[in-house]
């Protein structure tokens, strides 16, 4: 081996060293999993408040179970394509019962949330098109956005007014448009207004993909985001995924029959992908047995997040996920290495993934989470926000 740089790695040794100065740098670390919410980090125990394994399920002994059965009777991989010869029969299983689940006639399983997000809107969406994108959506649902070729438009969070001012002002120039939005959105906890969405889509012919990938088995006693609104605010295309409070790996999309049929034939990370293999979706089926016949363990995450907030002198959460925002990178840094110090794993979540200047702890909570480790993460939490306003 040569020890001459090449352009290449040239090229990548600037870019890092450009992030580390910005504080932007991200690192891997080694995590083993003790149990539910224990994890262990260079030698040490912290109990994990930043996993979205919100119900514990990726550990219960049923759903490990599950997943033990399923490779002794299908094997380890699915071998190919769900369109040549990978559709196992759990899959079909998994899709009906998310289907009902959702109240929706069918269902397509992915290889995972982002999958999901890179194959719904480019299969129903073209050039001549337009996408209306919350700007706190998840990254995937914007991925899918560019990857349509659609004309995409942003509108502010959560902010209807700037919705409807936008569909007034674009929506007659495209042939079919649609509206991405989170259901409970993934940085900030908050959930988005799906009747005034509904309706909006409705007068203005577009069509409205709600990713409720931190909603199911967390809010509503479990039933997700649109649950949380009586009547129930049912968008065309509910889209999740397997990897959070099911506690295994994968995506789906739960639909009209027509509209899922479509999906199966276009949609190039269905068609191109081998399909998930049988442990993961046995897995999840068990998790959606556990979720259906327990809402009070999905009531569980939220509980604890009032609790939290409460004591930690933050406003009342309406899902278990709570942003604890410090403005810049580097105090986001210094709170999160506090906390590790003191047993507790949370991460700083930096820009790009949250906007520039509101730099944050993202503190998720599970059902297998003591009131005693919650208790412990306010006082600390207090402490640290403390701390940031007395430095301003
Ligand atoms: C995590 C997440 C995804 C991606 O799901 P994976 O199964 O992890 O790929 C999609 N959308 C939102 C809102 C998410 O938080």
């Amino acid at each position: 081996m040569t020890s001459k740089l090449t352009s290449l790695n040239r090229f990548a040794s600037r870019k890092l060293a450009g992030l580390e100065r910005r504080n932007l740098r991200r690192k891997l670390a080694q995590t083993q999993t003790l149990d539910a919410v224990a994890v262990e980090r260079d030698g040490q125990r912290l109990i994990n408040f930043c996993s979205n394994d919100y119900l514990g399920l990726s550990h219960h002994p049923e759903v490990i179970e599950a997943s033990r059965q399923a490779v002794l009777e299908h094997g380890t991989g699915s071998g190919a394509s769900r369109l040549v010869t990978g559709g196992h029969p759990l899959l079909f299983e998994l899709e009906q019962r998310l289907a009902a689940f959702k109240g929706t006639q069918d269902c397509i399983i992915f290889g995972s949330g982002y999958l999901a997000n890179l194959a719904i809107t480019p299969a129903l969406l073209g050039s001549t098109d337009l996408v209306l994108i919350d700007e706190y959506a998840h990254a995937c649902l914007h991925s899918g956005a560019q990857l349509s070729r659609a004309r995409v438009e942003m509108f502010r969070h959560n902010d209807m007014d700037d919705l409807a001012a936008k569909l007034e002002a674009t929506r007659s120039d495209a042939r079919n448009a649609m509206i991405l939005t989170d259901g409970v959105f993934s940085m900030d906890g908050d959930i988005a207004p799906l009747p005034a969405l509904l309706e909006l889509a409705e007068q203005y012919d577009t069509w409205l993909l709600v990713d409720d990938a931190h909603g199911i088995g967390t809010v509503a006693g479990g039933r997700g985001a649109a649950h949380v609104f009586t009547p129930a605010a049912k968008a065309p295309l509910q889209m999740g995924t397997l990897s959070k409070a099911l506690g295994s790996y994968g995506g789906y999309l739960a639909a009209s029959h027509q509209v899922c049929e479509l999906l199966r034939t276009r949609a190039r990370p269905l068609v191109f992908t081998t399909a998930p293999p049988p442990a993961a979706i046995a897995a999840a089926l068990k998790a959606l047995d556990l979720i259906e016949q327990q809402p009070d363990l999905c009531e569980r995450p939220l509980e604890l997040a009032r609790r939290f907030c409460a004591a930690a002198g933050l406003p009342d959460p309406a899902s278990p996920i709570v942003p604890v925002i410090l403005g810049d990178e580097t105090r986001a840094l210094e709170a999160s290495e506090r906390l590790r110090q003191a047993g507790l794993l949370v991460a700083a979540i930096r820009p790009p993934t949250v906007p520039k200047g509101t730099a944050r702890l993202r503190v998720t909570f599970s059902a297998a989470h003591s009131e005693t480790d919650v208790d412990r993460l306010a006082k600390a939490v207090q402490d640290i926000r403390l701390q940031c306003e007395a430095a301003h």
